[in-house]
């Protein structure tokens, strides 16, 4: 039985995760879970999933919180210190980082000091300081298992393959809602638009990511630090039925790719269940409802976060954490009809040339570098 803290458990990642619990009773058992603001739904999964603890965000919530579960026999706690200090719990053995931004660094990194296992949705913490991040599992023996689908997809085709050499990988990326629109059409796209994913019911910010390419942009950094691979060495290609979760080239030419219907519950329960696969009954797939797969390069020039982003990770140091503060800014402007889609792309490149760039940064400098990208991005 594993005892999961579940961080985010209110979001889409969160509510999946509590899903792959329900059906699997004997497998997993929720110890804690955490909220930013969704008190109502918070409590809920309280009552029902009977954690040792819950955090929620949003302090003037707390009371609230507590007060209707005063006899759940549930701690209650909230504020940003107690979810970074929560997942010390001795109870847990596994934290799933399903919240969203960089707000999911010093939890993750609190968690892997105090030696718990890690399932990783939340990419920004591994593009602000991926170089901390698994210098610190190194040490700490901690494995951090990819939840993200394109990461899942590459992590479960090394099973077996831990000492052969990876050539390349490739993530597939099913082109968002806006694939083939030219820079005129994507001047005047509202945000309605934009949330409407093709294949993929997200959280409003990674859905944003993934109409502009910056999600692909965050998983190639994500990638790299994972697997430990050098910028050539990871190419992006538009899939667009989302089939193909992504695929590695080892140095003989062979390529594994792992394949199934888009369901984020899959990825969810394979990190969760590592190294068990766990029996369920998520539709399957049929290769005759898709008699073609398609592939294309991505338009780098019409959707410039692509190379925004490896531009960024081939630079190093604070400068993809800088990035990603900048780009959690302008997608939050664009949510507030503040500014138009492709003003995303201009306010991040601008941002990245305005933050004095840091090589070697300690934890102190990516939290100073986060903190001043989000000043100037503000402007
Ligand atoms: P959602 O927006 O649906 O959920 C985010 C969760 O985090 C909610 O529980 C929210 O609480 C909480 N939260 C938001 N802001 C903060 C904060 N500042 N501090 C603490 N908690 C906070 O996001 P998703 O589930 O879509 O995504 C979560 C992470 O997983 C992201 O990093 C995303 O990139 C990654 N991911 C998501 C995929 C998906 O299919 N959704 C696929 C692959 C990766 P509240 O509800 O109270 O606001
Ligand atoms: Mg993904």
């Amino acid at each position: 039985m594993k005892k999961i803290a579940i961080l985010g458990s209110t979001g889409s990642i969160g509510t999946q995760a509590l899903d792959v619990v329900k059906s699997n009773p004997e497998a997993f058992s929720v110890e804690v879970l955490t909220a930013h603001s969704n008190a109502d739904l918070l409590i809920q999964q309280a009552l029902e999933y009977k954690p040792n603890a819950v955090v929620i965000g949003d302090e003037s919530k707390y009371q609230f919180v507590k007060d209707t579960l005063w006899d759940a026999g549930v701690k209650v706690y909230a504020g940003a210190q107690a979810l970074e200090q929560i997942v010390e719990m001795t109870e847990i053995d596994m934290v799933l980082t399903a919240l969203v931004g960089a707000a999911g660094l010093r939890p993750t990194i609190n968690a892997i000091q105090s030696g718990k296992q890690i399932a990783l949705a939340n990419k920004e913490t591994l593009v602000v300081a991926g170089d901390l991040v698994t210098k610190l599992a190194k040490e700490k023996a901690v494995n951090i298992y990819p939840v993200d689908s394109e990461h899942s997809a590459i992590f479960q085709c090394l099973a077996g393959e831990w000492h052969n050499q990876i050539e390349k990988i490739i993530l597939t990326a099913s082109g968002g809602p806006f694939r083939g629109k030219s820079k005129e059409e994507l001047a005047t796209v509202t945000k309605a638009q934009a949330l409407k994913h093709p294949n993929w019911d997200m959280g409003a910010k990674i859905t944003i990511d993934s109409a502009s390419l910056m999600n692909k942009g965050l998983e190639v950094i994500e990638a790299k630090w994972l697997f430990n691979l050098t910028p050539d060495q990871i190419e992006v290609i538009v899939h667009p039925q989302s089939i193909i979760h992504s695929i590695v080239q080892f140095t003989d030419g062979s390529m594994k790719a792992q394949m199934g219907l888009p369901d984020m519950k899959l990825p969810i329960q394979y990190a969760m269940g590592y190294p068990e696969r766990l029996k369920s009954d998520f539709p399957r797939f049929d290769f005759f409802n898709y008699p073609q797969l398609t592939f294309e390069q991505p338009d780098r020039e019409t959707f410039r976060c692509l190379n925004i982003a490896f531009e960024a990770m081939r630079h190093g140091g604070n400068m993809p954490c800088v990035m990603n503060a900048a780009n959690e800014i302008a997608v939050a402007k664009f949510l507030k009809d503040e500014i138009g889609f492709l003003q995303i792309a201009d306010v991040v490149s601008a941002t990245m040339e305005k933050v004095p760039f840091i090589s070697n940064p300690t934890l102190e400098d990516y939290l100073a570098s986060d903190t001043e990208a989000r000043r100037i991005a503000s402007l």
